[in-house]
């Protein structure tokens, strides 16, 4: 029925370069976590400041590292937020913590800064906030709290590589202050090594521990020398994956151009659009912070429920019109791991509500402006339809 391609919500954007490159390190003998991964490490090192960075097998692992890092353990509460993927909250579980769930700000659905002080008791240890779709907290609120009760923080940048907060980088520590930071190169990243992610940390000491947690805790000397001091785990970068984030990190710029041009689009063409009237909301038109990783709207579910659709009936009509979208994120606390832990949704009913309404639209460098104008058509025929 529908001649043109499907239009996926988000496609990774590999060149031959890149191909060639991964060719070249099978070829090389030298396979996994090797030179390609310090070189990595170096350029990334580099974009943040000269801050020690290391590598990871993947955002996960990288937060669980960070935790570790940190020092968070049994006893530790760490305050985040209920909308983000799983693994936010899964690595405060596998440390052994406990994750104290804040309700989020409609407009940036990132954590409400006020309500985190109201959260905050004696056994807080750290706050990670999550940068959803790339936008960052009021990292100067972020850090005047953290500071003055002194917790640690633990920055889920997986989405926000290339963000800014005032015109500094997310990740170095130029002009505002930096704790630790997380990214990840997942397949889906604004940059990706496939599965991949790395740290920033503040100095050399730290570096070194998670670099030891990343591989079962060893330390190597000399050509013999082996020791092994804390309880690391798996959680190399291979060489493979490492030269494809070198090839990636080198586009990154070129990447979000591309993104912002986009999202302008999407902007004009909403306005212009009768979705506001329908009820659509869109997200912040933020175009200094923002590495814009997703173009996130909520959708008038109050209103789509009194004509019996909801967002799945959207996003099936959206599909029969041949684009893709997703629903980034379910709230945490709804799944069943976290309920039969007695954490309940009706406390965080912000993120009760966007967890709901929230949808994904589609937006990847390899698009043109014409996809945009076919989203927003097929999101008004949609409404139309469902009028
Ligand atoms: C992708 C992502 C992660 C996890 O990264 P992986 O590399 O998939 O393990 C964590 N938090 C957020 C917000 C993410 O988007």
């Amino acid at each position: 029925m529908n001649q043109l391609p499907f239009l996926p919500f988000t496609k990774p954007n590999i060149d031959e370069a890149t191909i060639a490159a991964v060719g070249d390190v099978l070829r090389s003998g030298w396979i996994t976590t090797g030179p390609k991964c310090q070189q990595l490490e170096s350029a990334l090192s580099e974009l943040f400041g000269g801050r020690p960075v290391r590598c990871f097998a993947n955002g996960t692992a990288t937060m669980e590292v960070a935790l570790r890092v940190a020092g968070i353990g049994p006893g530790d509460e760490v305050i985040t937020t209920p909308i983000s993927w799983v693994s936010t909250a899964n690595v405060i579980l596998t440390v052994g913590a406990k994750p104290v769930f804040v309700d989020i700000d409609l407009s940036t659905r990132n954590l409400n800064l006020e309500l985190v002080k109201a959260a905050i008791t004696p056994a807080t240890k750290a706050i990670m906030p999550v940068y959803l779709s790339g936008l960052p907290v009021d990292i100067d609120q972020l850090y005047e709290i953290a500071d003055h009760y002194q917790l640690r923080v633990i920055e889920d940048a997986a989405q926000a590589l290339g963000s800014h907060w005032q015109g500094n980088l997310i990740g170095s520590s130029h002009q505002h202050r930096s704790d630790l930071v997380s990214f990840s190169f997942q397949a889906n990243k604004n940059m990706t090594s496939i599965e991949g992610g790395c740290l920033v940390m503040n100095h050399a000491d730290e570096a070194n521990l998670a670099q030891r947690l990343r591989l079962q805790g060893v330390t190597r000397t000399g050509l013999d020398g082996m020791e092994v001091d804390v309880l690391g785990g798996k959680h190399n970068m291979t060489d493979v994956n490492a030269v494809i984030g070198i090839h990636q990190l080198a586009q990154l710029s070129e990447f979000m151009v591309k993104r912002k041009a986009l999202v302008k689009h999407y902007f004009q063409l909403f306005e212009q659009s009768k979705l506001i009237e329908y009820g659509v909301i869109l997200p912040i038109a933020d175009m200094h912070h923002s590495n814009w990783h997703m173009f996130q709207v909520l959708l008038p579910i109050e209103q789509l429920k009194t004509r019996h659709q909801n967002r799945s009936t959207v996003m099936q009509a959206l599909k029969d019109q041949g684009i893709g979208t997703g629903a980034h994120y379910p709230i945490i606390t709804d799944f069943k791991l976290y309920k039969n832990l007695g954490y309940q949704s009706t406390n965080t009913p912000v993120a009760q509500q966007v967890g709901q309404a929230i949808l994904t639209l589609p937006l990847f460098p390899l698009m043109t402006n014409q996809d945009v104008e076919r989203v927003v058509h097929s999101l008004e025929n949609v409404f139309a339809q469902f009028h």
